[in-house]
């Protein structure tokens, strides 16, 4: 299955730890510490093509000229389970701010609720990172993407762990120019709106609830 702006990142380090937290016999110590990892590891694919801009450096030789990202960055987890994924992200790019977006899905209607908003006041200067480990319905990424483009966001892209077919094109109808970042593209929804085989409830896992 291949869609437009999606990027699957297929490497076999990132692999081994998915398949590690789909397991159904991981506890949230261990589901914790895969998560964070592959945060990290995705970095450099997703920031692969970021400006940078010249830099002077003095070495203990001599001087010369480095290369540095040329815009600030921010991430921003969507609640909850966001936050479990972006630690990783924030040890490889730890001068980024973060701002956060809490949005849940109603059980019944499977609709996003938004219930808290904090963002840098610059965000619009900046590279953003939208994070949220299980792009399902779609729903919750749609409409907090949706909020960062009225924040003024014009560099954007969406980091996800795994997601479903369902969630790729509903977020992509509103917002086709973001790049999705994913390390799977699972099957389904079921009726309720989990991923299969998908890991079950993100949020409870790396929580522990
Ligand atoms: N959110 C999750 O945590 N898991 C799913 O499968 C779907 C949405």
């Amino acid at each position: 299955m291949s869609f437009q702006n999606v990027i699957l990142i297929d490497h076999p380090v990132v692999q081994t730890k998915l398949t590690e937290l789909r397991d159904y016999t991981t506890d949230h110590r261990k589901f914790r510490a895969l998560l964070d990892e592959i945060g990290s590891l995705m970095v450099y694919e997703v920031t692969r093509d970021w400006p940078t801009k010249t830099r002077p450096v003095q070495t203990p030789m001599e001087r010369t000229t480095g290369r540095v990202l040329a815009r600030r960055v921010t991430l921003v987890p969507i609640l909850r389970a966001g936050l479990g994924m972006s630690e990783g992200v924030l040890r490889l790019l730890p001068d980024a701010r973060l701002g956060h977006l809490g949005v849940y899905r109603d059980e019944k209607t499977l609709e996003p609720v938004s219930y808290y908003q904090k963002l840098p006041p610059d965000i619009a200067t900046t590279e953003v990172l939208l994070i949220d480990p299980m792009l399902a319905t779609g729903g919750s990424a749609t409409a907090a993407a949706e909020f960062l483009k009225q924040s003024g966001v014009t560099s954007m892209k969406f980091v996800c762990l795994v997601a479903a077919p369902a969630g790729i094109e509903a977020f992509h109808r509103q917002h086709p120019e973001v790049v999705i970042y994913c390390a799977a593209i699972d099957r389904e929804l079921n009726e309720k709106g989990y991923i299969l085989p998908g890991l079950g409830d993100a949020g409870d896992r790396i929580f522990g609830t």
